[in-house]
């Protein structure tokens, strides 16, 4: 599943290729993703300039003059720009077309979404989606004093409350599990619990983690363009995510895993606490 490092990616890559782009039509191939897709989009976008490429956690945002096309790429999704005559594929369900290129939506499972906020309704910001979301991690105002603050009263285990999203967001499963190893934070502790300098570890740490997933797919931008392109999700070497059983790469111990929530979380019971 695409995670913030991956969505940011995405929004780089496509960036240069739609700021300022007129839509020139909407193809749709489908009914809706995880939604319907809203009515008459066609002629909403028609004629109209994309002025930014923007994202909020997990949502990429189109920002025209009228309103904001909000895109997820929800589990296996991916958005690429390719010649607009570029015949489209099964799982190819939309198309904006810009001229003579398009920006496709690609995803097989069709857990993704395409939704407008108009204009009138209000700063997108205060989308029913949107609204709850907690900080974005890679912006100044997160801290360790944000994660201290707003866990006071928190007795869930840490790494749910990095999960839900609403105190930070955009920190997923295997960002959680890397950043929690990084600050030697057991997943386990109580949000509640942990102290103001160990959430200030922990906070650098999540921000150097997601930093670095995005640096290295960086090197993958200009797969984002061309009809073969795979936009990348890629693969990194992890300290835990993924690695049960193996040794720890900084003491040696066993990797465990877990089971929090539905989720699966790794964790090495030396280096964290
Ligand atoms: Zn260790």
């Amino acid at each position: 599943m695409p995670e913030l490092p991956e969505v940011e990616v995405t929004r780089r890559g496509i960036a240069p290729h739609v700021e300022g782009r007129t839509v020139t039509g909407v193809i749709l191939r489908h009914t809706g993703l995880r939604w319907p897709f809203p009515d008459n989009l066609d002629a909403l976008l028609r004629g109209r300039v994309i002025r930014a490429a923007g994202r909020r956690g997990k949502y990429l945002l189109l920002a025209f003059d009228h309103g904001t096309l909000i895109v997820h790429l929800g589990m296996s999704g991916h958005l690429r720009i390719l010649p607009a005559d570029t015949p489209p594929q099964k799982h190819d369900h939309v198309d904006v077309l810009l001229g003579e290129a398009a920006m496709r939506l690609t995803d097989p499972r069709r857990f993704g979404a395409v939704l407008w906020h108009a204009q009138e309704e209000g700063a997108v910001d205060g989308h029913l989606l949107l609204r709850s979301l907690g900080v974005e991690p890679l912006e100044a105002v997160f801290s360790g004093e944000t994660l201290y603050r707003q866990t006071r009263k928190r007795s869930a285990p840490i790494k749910q409350v990095l999960l839900a999203g609403n105190v930070v967001v955009g920190v997923g499963n295997i960002y959680a599990s890397e950043s929690l190893f990084e600050a030697g934070i057991a997943p386990t502790t109580p949000a509640g619990r942990i102290s103001r300098a160990r959430y200030e570890r922990l906070a650098a740490a999540i921000r150097r983690v997601l930093a670095a997933a995005i640096e290295r797919g960086g090197s993958t931008l200009r797969d984002f363009v061309g009809a073969d392109g795979q936009s990348g999700y890629f693969q990194q070497d992890y300290f835990v995510y993924d690695r049960a059983g193996q040794p720890c790469r900084v003491c040696g111990a066993e990797i465990r895993q877990l089971r929090q929530g539905q989720r699966s979380t790794f964790h090495c019971p030396n280096c964290q606490k």
